[in-house]
């Protein structure tokens, strides 16, 4: 009687199993949202979007002109972030992904350089990779930064990846050159005279990033600037 008394009690608990942090894997309170307020409080956030020498632009400079270039936190091997963002993608925690974009979105409603972005695109995902996973983690960045930050469009399927298939087969020159032709803008007009905001959740080499800025490149008109989730 015990036993079956303890079993149903287990699996009433595994019903409503108690929402993680997804930066320290304490149990939430009813009122945290992914984050705790602990790890909301070390954020660490780099807080340099109106610098425009900071770590990002330096990866992009003299490469491609964007109007500017930031990422919200500080990414470290083995780190808090490396954690959420690796619950974002790999394991299903969209909800991560909302509450780090709504903070990315709040903070660059306030930058003087990114206040004015009309479009947020979010680093589109090659179609296998989008079934597999079933979502696109910049994609639900950008959700989350609406909800702070209301007013932008967010055109999901301008941008598309072009398939290319014989790219693991190449050598590394090519496929830096396959990287960079990757992506396609669908509908070059729908972006005229826009100041584009492009988003993805970690900026290392900067080369999808990259990528996306040249397909967006000769759209008269345009600025193009970049916001990653994290820098590397
Ligand atoms: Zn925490």
């Amino acid at each position: 009687m015990l036993d079956a008394t303890g079993r149903l009690l287990g699996d009433v608990a595994g019903i409503f199993l108690p929402r993680c942090c997804a930066g320290c894997d304490q149990v939430l309170t009813r009122t945290e949202e992914a984050i705790c307020g602990e790890c909301l409080a070390d954020l660490p956030r780099l807080r340099a979007h109106d610098n425009p020498d900071n770590r990002v632009e330096q990866i992009f400079r003299g490469r491609i002109r964007l109007h500017a270039a930031s990422a919200f936190l500080q990414f470290t091997k083995e780190g808090m972030v490396q954690h959420m963002l690796h619950r974002l993608k790999y394991q299903g925690d969209t909800a991560v992904g909302l509450e780090l974009g709504r903070r990315m979105g709040g903070e660059a409603a306030q930058s003087a350089r990114f206040a004015d972005a009309d479009v947020l695109l979010a680093v589109p995902l090659h179609r296998n990779r989008l079934r597999q996973r079933g979502y696109n983690q910049a994609q639900v960045l950008v959700d989350g930064m609406h909800r702070e930050w209301p007013g932008r469009r967010a055109d999901a399927g301008l941008l598309r990846v072009v398939h290319t298939s014989t790219q693991t087969r190449r050598g590394r020159l090519a496929r830096w050159g396959n990287v960079k032709a990757a992506f396609q803008l669908a509908d070059a007009r729908a972006l005229e005279g826009a100041h584009v905001l492009l988003v993805d959740d970690v900026v290392t080499t900067g080369a999808t990033l990259e990528g996306c800025a040249l397909a967006l490149a000769g759209v008269p008109g345009i600025r193009i600037s970049v916001l990653a989730c994290a820098c590397a």
